[in-house]
C-alpha cells in the first residue's frame, strides 16, 4: 500500500466517529486524463478499493461523472455501484434503479446535428454523444477553445430554457438546463444509505464546483484534485494520490 500522501493541503484522514458517505469523479479523479475518452486505464486494484469502500460505508459511495452510466459500466464493471451519469442528468441508487432526464431531449437533438457536421469538418475533433448531453472534445485541437465556445453558444442560444453549455478540460458539454454535479449529490444524499451522513466529494474539474459547494453547505470534505480555483477546502495532487489517500481511509476503517 502506498504511503507517500503529498501533505501540502491535503486532507486528513475523515473522523472515525462520524457517518460518511463517499463521492468520486472518475476522469482526472480515479484514473488520469488520456486523449481519447475510451483510452482511460481502470484496474482490478480501482475496482476492488471502490468495493472495499462500498462495503465499509454499508453502500454509501457513488460515482458522479459525466460520461453516461452505460459507459461508467463498461469501464467500472461494477453494476451495483450508485451512480450519477452526464452531469446529474442520469441517476442509479443501490438498488439498482435507473431514471434519465427527458425534458430537454427534443432540443438536444435538433443541435446534435449542428455538432456533428462541426465535427465532420475537422478530424481533431471527437464527438461523445451520451443520449441526454454531448460532450465535443477538442484536446488535439487546445487552441480551438474560444471558436467553439462561440460557435456552440449560438446553437443552443434558441433553448435558453432547456440546455446549457458547460466547459470542462478540453472539452464542450450541452446537457439539460438544470442538472449539475450538486444536483446530483442532493438527490443521493435525500435518500439511504446515503441520507444523514456527512459527504465527501473528490473531483478535478469545473463541473465538480458544484458539488463541491453542496458538501461545503453540508459541512463535508471537498477536495479538489490538481491545482486551479476552487471552493474545495483541500487538495490532492493527482488519481495516484487520491489512490493513496483513498487506502489509507481503508486501513483506518477497517481497524475501528
Ligand atoms: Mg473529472
Amino acid at each position: 500500500m502506498v504511503n507517500t500522501i503529498p501533505r501540502k493541503d491535503a486532507p486528513d484522514l475523515p473522523e472515525s466517529g462520524q457517518a460518511w458517505a463517499l463521492f468520486l469523479d472518475l476522469d482526472g479523479t480515479l484514473v488520469d486524463l488520456v486523449d481519447h475518452p475510451d483510452n482511460i486505464a481502470v484496474d482490478g486494484a480501482l475496482r476492488e478499493r471502490l468495493e472495499t469502500l462500498t462495503d465499509l460505508l454499508d453502500g454509501a459511495v457513488a460515482v458522479i461523472s459525466g460520461r453516461a452510466i452505460d459507459d461508467l459500466d463498461r469501464h467500472l464493471k461494477l453494476s451495483s455501484l450508485a451512480m450519477s451519469g452526464q452531469h446529474g442528468a442520469e441517476w442509479r441508487n443501490s438498488q439498482g434503479d435507473r431514471q434519465i432526464a427527458r425534458e430537454h431531449q427534443k432540443a438536444l437533438d435538433a443541435v446534435r446535428e449542428k455538432v456533428r457536421k462541426q465535427v465532420e469538418r475537422d478530424d481533431a475533433l471527437y464527438l461523445e454523444d451520451k443520449g441526454a448531453s454531448l460532450a465535443l472534445h477538442y484536446r488535439n485541437r487546445p487552441d480551438a477553445g474560444d471558436m467553439l465556445k462561440q460557435e456552440l453558444d449560438s446553437m443552443i442560444e434558441h433553448y435558453p430554457d432547456l440546455l446549457e453549455l458547460h466547459q470542462g478540460k478540453f472539452v464542450f458539454e450541452i446537457k439539460g438546463q438544470g442538472y449539475d454535479k450538486g444536483v446530483a449529490l442532493e438527490r443521493f444524499l435525500a435518500v439511504a444509505p446515503f441520507a444523514d451522513r456527512c459527504p465527501i466529494f473528490i473531483g478535478d474539474d469545473r463541473t465538480d464546483e458544484d458539488g463541491f459547494r453542496v458538501v461545503n453547505a453540508r459541512q463535508g470534505l471537498a477536495i479538489k484534485v490538481g491545482t486551479g480555483e476552487s471552493v474545495a477546502t483541500c487538495r490532492l495532487t493527482d488519481p495516484a494520490a487520491v489512490h493513496a489517500w483513498l487506502d489509507e481511509w481503508i486501513t483506518r476503517l477497517q481497524r475501528s
